[in-house]
């Protein structure tokens, strides 16, 4: 992969990877636990403030895998690892890379 190319990547996934920052920032407050006192969530009911507090933790899981998907990436592309397939070690072709920049493995290996 050309330098260009991997400092691409980089600006990509540092993007991303401040955009998820924010995302949970965002979300914390939906995160707390939901309070036993009625006159905190307004006019939603207990049963709905506890769903949306699951659904908020269940798309922080996400994000933090994400996360942990990305800073591996961004080991891989300081350490001049990046773009190569973990299992063959053939280049994995930059249109996968641009669909996903954290892919371990090239399209035959990941049977895709
Ligand atoms: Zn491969």
């Amino acid at each position: 992969m050309k330098d260009a190319e991997r400092a691409r990547f980089k600006t990509i996934l540092t993007a991303r990877r401040a955009e998820l920052a924010a995302m949970s920032r965002d979300s914390a407050v939906a995160r707390k636990p939901v309070e036993l006192d009625q006159q905190s969530v307004g006019r939603l009911t207990r049963q709905d403030a506890l769903q949306q507090q699951a659904m908020a933790n269940a798309q922080e899981v996400r994000r933090v895998n994400e996360q942990r998907k990305i800073d591996a990436a961004l080991t891989r592309i300081d350490d001049s690892n990046y773009g190569w397939c973990e299992e063959c070690g053939e280049a994995i072709a930059v249109r996968r890379l641009e669909i996903d920049p954290t892919a371990l493995r090239c399209a035959a290996c990941a049977g895709a």
